[in-house]
């Protein structure tokens, strides 16, 4: 069957086209490979509105338009905090095209940047304005339409924010498992802990029980490892050719451990 490319000025006339037989083409790197696998046909919809390239910082908050890619992250002194994140996606031909908002909908093992703006309490801006919390995003993604951007806090200091990737093959392996933490500090305290586990679920999943032991809690050995005991706690982790879910909820404390520990 033929495959139609269509593309929109603007994201919002991209929604208005795109149907229940439409796909949406961000960098198009799982897009295209279905498309080669003939398993997506019909109507492939793009867009070229420049508001979907772009990058806004603030002293305390980011915006990151959903076209934006690994590479544009890695090239952005703003976004320094997601460099380690964005370095970890594919190797460098997939980092020039995989894009913020494909990385949203890219089924596990796949999203890793997804993680970390989980970890830091992301709001997704849909075509047309809409925001939602990531959470909530995440827990019906296929029904939230076209992606326009995410906004995301910005850490107030480098040991606040830590993401850490465990593969079998190095540097280009893809999630056994992955965790971002984000651990703001007030007066020494850890005030509004998010923690974030990729490949451990479905979607990206937060480890509520390892947030619960270190929320308001100083990061000095005891605690962390009460939180690495946690840290399985509520995840549903699947069983693939990379690991059993047996094995990724043994060595998910082991890592969250580790990560703790490089946040000190
Ligand atoms: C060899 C290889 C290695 C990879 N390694 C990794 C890895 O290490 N870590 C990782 O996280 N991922 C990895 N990926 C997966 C993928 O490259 C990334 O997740 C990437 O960010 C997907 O973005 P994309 O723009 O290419 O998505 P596309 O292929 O364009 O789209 C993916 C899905 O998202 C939808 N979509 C895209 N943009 C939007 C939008 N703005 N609004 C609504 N829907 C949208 C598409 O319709 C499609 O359903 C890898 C892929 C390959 C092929």
């Amino acid at each position: 069957m033929a495959v139609l490319v269509e593309s929109h000025p603007t994201l919002t006339e991209a929604q208005r086209a795109l149907g229940s037989d439409g796909t949406y083409l961000g960098g198009g790197t799982l897009v295209m490979r279905d498309v080669n696998a003939g398993t997506v046909q019909g109507r492939i919809l793009r867009s070229s509105d420049p508001a979907l390239r772009q990058i806004r910082a603030s002293l305390d908050s980011v915006e990151i338009g959903a076209g934006v890619t690994m590479a544009m992250i890695l090239a952005e002194r703003d976004l320094a905090h997601l460099h380690p994140v964005a370095r970890a996606v594919g190797g460098p031909q997939i980092r020039v095209m995989a894009t913020v908002g494909g990385n949203l909908f890219a089924a596990h093992p796949y999203g890793d940047l997804t993680t970390a703006l989980l970890a830091l309490g992301a709001r997704i801006v849909t075509a047309g304005g809409a925001q939602r919390p990531i959470e909530d995003f995440l827990r019906d993604r296929e029904r939230a339409g076209l992606v326009a951007a995410v906004q995301a806090p910005r850490p107030r200091e480098p040991r606040a924010f830590g993401f850490l990737k465990v593969s079998r093959v190095k540097p280009k392996g893809v999630s056994v498992l992955s965790i971002a933490a984000h651990l703001p500090r007030d007066g020494g305290r850890l005030r509004g802990v998010r923690i974030a586990f990729g490949a451990m679920g479905p979607t990206p999943l937060r480890a509520q029980a390892a947030e619960r032991i270190l929320e308001g809690a100083t990061l000095e050995p005891g605690v962390i490892a009460r939180a690495a005991a946690a840290a399985a706690e509520g995840l549903d982790p699947p069983t693939d050719a990379l690991a059993s879910a047996w094995y990724r909820r043994e060595v998910a404390g082991v890592h969250l451990r580790r990560l703790l520990e490089r946040m000190t």
